[in-house]
């Protein structure tokens, strides 16, 4: 099975290399990525949650993309003091890519070109307990430039973890609204060494949507 996801592909040109970043040609509305020191964050909605599920299986099978999702609310109230709202990269070890160089990148993109993707929708049964003690090399590392977190890992770490998004999608909507359920729903995207932060993926029902 397989899902479409609408995208634009830029192209651009740092030095001798040329970069193809890849952003869902309608960003996610219902999602919020923040940086809140210790933790990082992340509220979805159902929708948005199900996009992030594709975009990140997306970005298993692409080794060769940056796929860009802009998370950053635009206009006045965006980031409660302490809070830092952040877009997200998602990205392959091979491209070798420094994202010390993502705002210059960034400042290059044009336009873009519409397309539709096909991504897995859904992977095979992942043992996350075995997941979170398997050795850093298939996690990932978070850097964050220009209020971006980039996630780069392999092929492996992106499909293992797409269904975190998933079962968010899947499941938060009926946690929420069940009286006889207490506490938010949420997945957690592990930390793999002592230089990542854990995400905590949290669903909300109801938006525009202030942190506690
Ligand atoms: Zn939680």
């Amino acid at each position: 099975m397989h899902v479409q996801i609408p995208v634009t592909v830029h192209q651009a040109r740092l030095g001798p290399q040329e970069f193809q970043v890849v952003r869902p040609a309608l960003p996610p509305r219902r999602a919020l990525l923040l940086d809140e020191g210790p933790y990082l964050n992340a509220y979805v909605g159902q929708e948005a949650a199900r996009l992030l599920a594709g975009l990140w299986s997306l970005a298993a099978i692409s080794p060769r993309w940056l796929v860009h999702v802009p998370l950053r609310p635009t206009g006045a109230g965006a980031g409660e003091p302490g809070s830092r709202p952040l877009d997200l990269v998602l990205l392959h070890h091979s491209l070798r890519f420094a994202p010390s160089r993502w705002k210059e990148l960034r400042g290059r993109l044009g336009p873009g070109r519409r397309r539709s993707v096909s991504a897995p929708a859904s992977e095979p049964e992942i043992d996350y307990e075995a997941l979170r003690h398997a050795g850093n090399r298939d996690h990932f590392h978070q850097h964050l430039h220009a209020e971006t977190l980039f996630m780069t890992g392999s092929a492996k770490a992106f499909r293992e973890t797409a269904g975190l998004f998933r079962e968010v999608a899947r499941h938060g909507p009926a946690h929420v609204r069940d009286a006889t359920r207490h506490g938010h729903y949420c997945a957690r995207l592990h930390r793999g060494d002592a230089r990542t932060r854990e995400i905590h993926i949290e669903y909300v029902d109801s938006w525009p949507f202030v942190p506690a």
